[in-house]
């Protein structure tokens, strides 16, 4: 992926058939499945790929246990039927990943025993792993540090897990391999219009300012939380679509969870699930279901949140997380559709496909999951508009393999670092010291004061393949360090 080299097909291109606004898990999606049918395809990121709400989930690819619990069954059987084609077509990027829901009451192991063989037996041919029930002993083996007293067993299942904003990456290879221009750092500034209808966008370059106009026969807004301002360009009238809901995931060290079994608690005073994740040797805990009045890129979790976690975990393990072992903290805002109740954890994590009267598509709601079929659905209604019925291949279609990059880069040599941020800005389109820190390698997720020291290595190699000055590197540890301290517990 060369940006300049797409920045020059850009200029030259004089009509694209669909132009995606949007680079987190929805537009990547529909432009993996709009190329693969060959229309002529752009995406714009504003930022960088999964800068918004892609890059802060809590990296499950999951039938949703929650949601079989409140009967919403058709979304349970479509994610577990996507989970299913994800690790097949992904097999470098998904694993399985072992989940126990631990036993403190008499009733807990026939009612989730259950509720999980009724998971397993959903995913069909699909599925990745029968459910089991496990007595104290061997509970206590796969998860020591599990709060003994009381303890009668657990019951074992299986789903998902990934890093997503690898898989957001490895999906704009796909996308571009497939000819579809991705950029990011480019912003829809205005919709483009003929006799009332959208027909492209004016876009800026964020890092030069260039603007350009761009024809498109179809314009799909994949905003996320930013839909509505989307709406608002087209229509400034329009009904507003999401409720946005923070969710915020702390991750400490290995030590609060050895092993490979994570930890899934079905029920917490508020009602909502709450999980403890190994992932790339860290714990992740979490989440929180926060509804929010602010959209913002750079979301903060709360005192309320933090206290929640660390409190609601502190019952199931033997050592009670503290402030002080909270590695990072990372936060993200649930584009969910807006409905008549007022508690979002009660919303539907269903996608929404509108068209407005001016012929725009907006793809709204969904989950990481389900990014797939989002897809389908939205290039089927596309396929349909344009009068070209071409049928949806990615059923079947691989996803793209990336050269390794790790998530963290502790323990690395100066030497290898810089060797790392020139391969990622020379192939993955990695423009910031943020990009490589935060999505490119996952350190500032993992542990944020690592990140912050390595950030004038990292500032310095970057600016040596950009060709960037002083100021320029001051100004991105300057930046990468203000966004950094909100990762870290005030
Ligand atoms: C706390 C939390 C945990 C979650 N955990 C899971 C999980 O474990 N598994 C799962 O399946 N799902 C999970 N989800 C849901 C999943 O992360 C989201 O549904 C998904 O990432 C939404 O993707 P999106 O592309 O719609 O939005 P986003 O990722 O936010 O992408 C929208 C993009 O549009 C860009 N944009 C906005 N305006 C413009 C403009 N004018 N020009 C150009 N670009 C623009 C933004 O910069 C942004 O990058 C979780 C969500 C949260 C919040």
């Amino acid at each position: 992926m060369n940006r300049q080299s797409l920045i020059e097909q850009l200029d030259s291109t004089p009509e694209f058939d669909i132009c995606i606004i949007g680079g987190g898990a929805t537009g990547l999606g529909i432009a993996v499945d709009a190329a693969s049918r060959g229309y002529k395809t752009v995406l714009f990121e504003q930022h960088d790929f999964a800068k918004g709400t892609s890059s802060r989930s809590t990296k499950l690819v999951h039938g949703g246990v929650r949601y079989l619990q409140q009967g919403n069954i058709k979304l349970v059987m479509e994610a577990l039927k996507e989970r299913g084609l994800l690790l097949k077509n992904a097999p470098h990027l998904v694993h399985n990943q072992k989940f126990i829901v631990p036993n403190y009451k008499w009733w807990e192991k026939p009612y989730y025993g259950i509720g999980l063989k009724i998971y397993d037996w959903m995913a069909g041919s699909l599925g990745i792993g029968p459910s089991e029930l496990l007595n104290t002993e061997e509970t206590l083996a796969l998860t020591p540090t599990l709060d003994p007293d009381d303890l009668t067993g657990a019951v074992l299942y299986h789903d998902g897990q990934f890093d997503d904003a690898r898989l957001a990456i490895s999906l704009a290879q796909t996308a571009v391999t497939l000819d579809a221009l991705v950029l990011n750092y480019f912003s829809v500034t205005a919709l483009l219009k003929k006799q009332q209808n959208v027909c492209g966008v004016w876009v800026k370059n964020q890092l030069t300012g260039k603007e350009y106009e761009v024809k498109s026969k179809v314009v799909i807004n994949a905003t996320g939380v930013f839909t509505d301002r989307i709406l608002s360009m087209d229509n400034p009238e329009h009904e507003s679509l999401i409720s946005p809901s923070q969710g915020i995931h702390l991750v400490v060290d290995k030590e609060f969870l050895p092993g490979d079994t994570a930890i899934m608690i079905p029920k917490t005073d508020d009602g909502r699930v709450l999980f403890a994740v190994p992932w790339h040797d860290k714990i992740v805990l979490g989440t929180t279901d926060t509804p929010v009045e602010e959209i913002t890129e750079e979301p903060i979790p709360l005192k309320e949140e933090i206290e929640f976690i660390l409190t609601h975990i502190g019952r199931y393990l033997t050592k009670d997380p503290q402030h002080s072992d909270i590695r990072s903290m990372f936060a993200g805002l649930r584009p969910l559709v807006k409905g008549k109740s007022k508690v979002t954890a009660a919303l539907s994590r269903d996608h929404l496909i509108t068209i407005s009267e001016s012929d725009m598509i907006t793809v709204t709601g969904g989950k990481w999951t389900t990014y797939r079929k989002m897809a389908e659905d939205t290039v089927n209604l596309v396929a349909e508009k344009l009068q070209s019925q071409i049928t949806c291949v990615t059923h079947e279609l691989k996803i793209a393999v990336l050269r390794p990059v790790p998530a963290s880069i502790e323990g690395l040599t100066d030497e290898q670092i810089t060797t790392l941020v020139k391969q990622t800005a020379n192939h993955e389109m990695c423009m910031t010291v943020e990009d490589f820190l935060s999505r490119r390698t996952r350190q500032l997720l993992l542990d944020a004061r690592i990140a912050m020291e390595k950030s004038p290595l990292v500032a310095a190699a970057l600016a040596d393949v950009l060709n960037k000055d002083q100021a320029w590197i001051q100004a991105q540890i300057n930046n990468f360090k203000n966004i950094a301290t909100h990762y870290l517990p005030h």
